[in-house]
């Protein structure tokens, strides 16, 4: 199991979209609905990210790039004021987010769109607060980082996690399963170069504890690949694509 993600908090100072396209996307999205989460994270880590960020008022307009079922979305609305649009190209992820977010009585100042994030929907200096969690990699770490920074408005904020290595030298192994997986993955360093070659200030940069990965990423994951093993026993696809997730959490069976 790898633990790569930073968390990088910065303010304002091509390429194909990839996603796990291998697999059936009705297959990826019954999946990945049984979580609450799509990505490594969790909502003390979200709030930690978000206690570096000031100045947000009910005026203020907020993007959750990638937003999956909204798991992050929720935690930032609890604790912040404003406007929070969460975006993601699977519909049924959003469908979920409207229903959490009416269910959470948040709905007037919550909402999500099916939307890609190289297709985003707004003005030059709109958003306060862009957000995105796990998602970024999507576009491209240095490409988001260089077509967003126009949607902030002077004095606003992005947070994003993104994979990094720890260390300056990584054995060939991790090197060559994760490189191909994600090919702007770095050192955190450089990582926060390029934050600054994009054009922002970097105000934070942290590592995500082993339990965004573990109890709250892995160990629901096991759950739901339990489940989805039962429902669809003797299906070759769906034992591939849990065979694959197992893989990547370093689990052979
Ligand atoms: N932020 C969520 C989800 C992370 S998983 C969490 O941390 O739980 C990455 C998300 O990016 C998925 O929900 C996927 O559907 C979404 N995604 C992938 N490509 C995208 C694109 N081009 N535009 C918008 N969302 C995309």
């Amino acid at each position: 199991m790898l633990s790569l993600y930073a968390t990088y908090i910065t303010t304002m100072s091509n390429e194909n979209i990839t996603t796990i396209h291998e697999f059936d996307f009705n297959f990826i999205c019954e999946f990945f609905l049984k979580m609450k989460r799509q990505g490594p994270g969790s909502p003390e880590i979200t709030l930690k990210a978000l206690s570096f960020i000031d100045n947000l008022t009910d005026k203020s307009f907020i993007a959750d790039i990638g937003c999956g079922t909204g798991g992050q979305t929720m935690a930032l609305a609890q604790h912040i004021p404003g406007q929070i649009t969460g975006f993601d190209l699977f519909p049924q992820f959003i469908d979920r987010l409207n229903c959490n977010s009416k269910d959470l009585n948040l709905q007037g100042r919550v909402k999500g769109i099916v939307r890609s994030m190289d297709n985003l929907p707004f003005q030059n200096e709109e958003l306060d607060l862009i957000w995105c969690e796990g998602a970024i990699y999507n576009i491209g770490f240095e490409r988001g980082l260089r077509e967003w920074r126009k949607f902030l408005r002077s004095g606003g904020y992005i947070a994003v996690t993104e994979s990094a290595w720890f260390t300056e030298k990584r054995p060939a192994e991790i090197e060559n399963y994760c490189m191909p997986h994600f090919p702007e993955m770095n050192t955190i360093s450089n990582k926060v170069a390029q934050i600054q070659t994009a054009g922002y200030m970097p105000v934070a940069t942290f590592i995500l504890p082993e339990t965004c990965w573990t109890d709250h990423y892995f160990t629901p994951m096991i759950r739901a690949q339990e489940a989805f093993l039962d429902k669809y026993a003797g299906n070759k696809t769906a034992e591939e694509f849990v065979e694959l997730q197992r893989y990547d959490a370093g689990r052979d069976k």
